[in-house]
């Protein structure tokens, strides 16, 4: 609660600060009273209340690991324009909300001198792509996230900058398979993939690792307590068992799951999280395993540009990539993308089965 005689809201140590203390007094008016939405030009759009009142939002790409100084050059254009009102959106764009049309073109000129972000990623565009640590800071990482969506982000920006698709575009990217990055449910997801179990260091195992811990991190149960030559305890992996998720990794370091050779990204397709025309949907296999290519990872790029383009062509206006997949059939998908149908895109880990498609209803 703002502070009765300063008016400044109070930051404790304890727990978040409550939410609606931030909230724009526009946003405070109309709350729960919005009635519609509109498009004025890419990244810029606005929301009108039951009572007329006008909310306006400019979306700005932003690259997600800020430098202080940024954070700092981004405050200050919020407190010229917004009130001091800005705000991050889960795919890391920053919003800034304004209340009146005037000083929309003056605050986009400001960011592109002051900061060099684009403007866009609103409606029928690719907007920022969520993603997690990657090597910069995780241990689990099987491939980097900075570096890839950097890559992918500088031969996508015309997507982000222009309305070029039949509807909007999800991208997300998750460094492993616990999945950290909102891949699940995004129209094109990058995962990066462990393909070997973890390294046992046999002797390091009892110094630096509480076993029942590291066995019942498992999900699959594939670790097991065992003794070294010498009779020390330490832990055994069943190789056939392990799904290469490197929870075990979590917490014991001497278990690391990192492979040069074997590490690499899997490519998801048609996940979403809005119900407007078809049910959210998880998204499906596309290409299963491209090796790590770094600085540049072009085989991602040509991978996501080739589902783009083919997605372009044949999608109806709004329709989602899952929607348009769905109706033209999977088939019909991976014959035009030329992506290779294999084994691994069959579904046989637990509950598998309910994935399957158990009518004759087929569209090739
Ligand atoms: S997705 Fe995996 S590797 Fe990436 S940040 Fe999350 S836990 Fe770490
Ligand atoms: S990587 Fe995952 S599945 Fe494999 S042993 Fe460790 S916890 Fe178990």
């Amino acid at each position: 609660m703002p502070d009765k005689a300063s008016g400044r809201v109070r930051i404790t140590d304890i727990g978040p600060p409550n939410y609606e203390d931030f909230l724009p007094d526009i946003i405070k008016r109309n709350y729960g009273k919005w009635k519609y939405h509109d498009y004025i030009k890419p990244g810029v759009m606005f929301h009108v209340s039951e009572s007329g009142e006008k909310l306006y939002t400019v979306r700005v790409g932003s690259i997600r690991l800020l430098s202080s100084d940024t954070v700092r050059t981004i405050a200050d254009l919020a407190d010229k324009y917004c009130k001091g009102h800005v705000r991050f959106t889960t795919r890391n764009n920053i919003e800034f909300l304004l209340d009146s049309d005037e000083n929309i073109d003056n605050l986009i000129e400001d960011v592109n001198e002051t900061l060099g972000f684009p403007v866009g990623g609103v409606k029928k565009c690719i907007a920022n792509i969520v993603h997690t640590q990657g090597w910069l800071h995780c241990h689990t990482s099987a491939s980097d996230a900075s570096g890839v969506v950097k890559s992918l982000m500088d031969e996508l920006y015309d997507y982000f900058i222009t309305e070029q698709l039949p509807a909007k575009v999800r991208i997300g990217f998750a460094c492993c398979l616990n999945m950290c990055g909102s891949v699940g449910a995004a129209d094109i997801s990058i995962v990066g993939i462990h393909r070997r179990p973890p390294h046992v260091l046999v002797d390091r195992v009892n110094d630096l690792c509480e076993i029942p811990s590291v066995v019942s991190a498992c999900p699959v149960d594939a670790i097991k307590p065992a003794r070294t030559e010498d009779g020390k305890p330490t832990v055994e992996i069943d190789e056939d068992r392990c799904v290469f998720c490197g929870n075990c990794y979590s917490v014991c370091p001497a278990l690391p799951i990192a492979d040069p050779l074997n590490d690499g990204l899997a490519i998801f397709v048609g996940g979403k999280i809005s119900n407007a025309r078809m049910k959210p949907t998880f998204s499906k296999l596309a290409i299963p395993f491209i090796p790590n290519n770094p600085p540049r990872w072009p085989e991602v790029i040509d991978a996501v540009k080739t589902i783009l383009d083919a997605y372009k062509e044949g999608a109806k206006p709004l329709e989602r990539v899952g929607e348009w997949i769905e109706r033209i059939g999977w088939p019909k998908f991976f014959r035009i993308t030329g992506f290779e149908f294999t084994k691994y895109h069959i579904d046989d880990f637990r509950l598998g089965e309910c994935t399957m498609n158990y009518s004759n209803h087929v569209t090739l």
